[in-house]
């Protein structure tokens, strides 16, 4: 995260960033850097000239068919629109969302978001994917679930430099790890959390990755889509979504302008920053081979989204980092380790 200058407004670089976890140590773990604000995270949804609330909920479903369903008749009603699409087993992106929601729906407000965000047929993708966001009966619209969510109150930045900000850690930025390997040298514990197949040189091919590039605009009114996260999922429009920073931050007072950001997702090449793993099945198989490599490779643990070639969350990165810790890297410290602190 950082302050847009002209502004004033904290923006993420890398597009909305909403803190979510179910996991206690790690909500714990992270408070240890940052206290977080109440901010609970809901997104909307822009097709055909009209503004519906997502994940998919009761809401969504009476103002797309023009209805005012009960939430057991909305029920009914999207099985019904679901068997219509028959689909036995859901295996892909596509099948699994039609099986879930029907096949108007899913062409809504899936089909176009799906194809721009990963420009892979939706029958390529995991269905996993789209496991990730919930449907509803009932009017509950907030995007995740978890039991605890907020933003930290002073950015994401400022954790980072509370965690680096200690005696034993010294950091290289605007360098490469591979030239500054050398000077490791083999015998000192490395935690890579770059991509692996850039680590094994790609000798197994590249994995498919996903970039992202953004576009700022400052604007003189004072709410420009009245939400954090507005998306775009007709094909037409070439962007995914929409961010507007200041009510990330409710707690804040910003008046007289905003700052926006349009998303727009393409293939990674090779000098690009990977964003996300695409998952085909092609993916897989190379990844497998690569994790073969990384299990042998002395003294190197690869961790996080690229390291493991994984869909993580924040949350899920620290619990994953958390529990590399307890088994991997623990035991390599001879003194100065300090043991996890109690839960509250
Ligand atoms: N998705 C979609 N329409 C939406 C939101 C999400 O089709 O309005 C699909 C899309 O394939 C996306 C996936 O669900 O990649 C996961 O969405 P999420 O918001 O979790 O993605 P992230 O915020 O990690 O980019």
């Amino acid at each position: 995260s950082e302050h847009d200058r002209a502004t004033g407004i904290e923006f993420h670089r890398y597009g909305s960033h909403l803190f979510h976890t179910s996991n206690r140590r790690v909500w714990d773990f992270i408070r240890r850097f940052s206290s977080f604000n109440h901010y609970r995270h809901r997104v909307f949804s822009r097709f055909r000239g009209r503004t519906y609330t997502v994940p998919i909920n009761l809401m969504t479903i009476n103002q797309f068919f023009g209805r005012d369903l009960s939430p057991t008749e909305a029920q009914e009603f999207i099985r019904q629109q679901a068997m219509a699409g028959n689909i036995a087993s859901p295996l892909n992106l596509e099948d699994k969302a039609i099986s879930l929601i029907g096949r108007p729906l899913y062409e809504a407000f899936f089909k176009g978001y799906t194809q721009k965000q990963w420009e892979t047929e939706p029958r390529s993708l995991p269905a996993d994917i789209i496991g990730r966001l919930p449907v509803r009966f009932s009017r509950n619209d907030f995007y995740f679930s978890d039991l605890y969510e907020g933003l930290p109150i002073d950015g994401y930045a400022a954790i980072f430099r509370r965690m680096l900000d200690h005696p034993l850690i010294g950091i290289a930025t605007s360098c490469d790890f591979f030239d500054l390997r050398r000077d490791i040298g083999p015998r000192c514990p490395v935690v890579y959390t770059g991509p692996v197949d850039r680590y094994f040189e790609f000798k197994c091919g590249a994995l498919g990755w996903r970039t992202l590039d953004f576009e700022i605009e400052r604007l003189a009114v004072d709410d420009f889509q009245g939400a954090a996260v507005v998306n775009y999922p007709e094909p037409d429009v070439r962007y995914t979504r929409i961010h507007e920073f200041k009510h990330l931050h409710p707690e804040r007072r910003h008046a007289g302008g905003t700052l926006i950001m349009r998303e727009y997702s393409r293939f990674a090449g090779r000098e690009d920053e990977p964003y996300y793993p695409i998952g085909r099945a092609e993916d897989k198989l190379r990844y497998e081979q690569y994790r073969a490599l990384a299990d042998r490779e002395p003294n190197v643990i690869f961790g996080g989204r690229l390291g493991t070639y994984r869909y993580l969350d924040m949350h899920q990165a620290i619990g994953a980092a958390l529990h590399c810790f307890d088994t991997k890297v623990a035991s390599r410290l001879s003194n100065g380790f300090v043991g996890r602190p109690a839960a509250e």
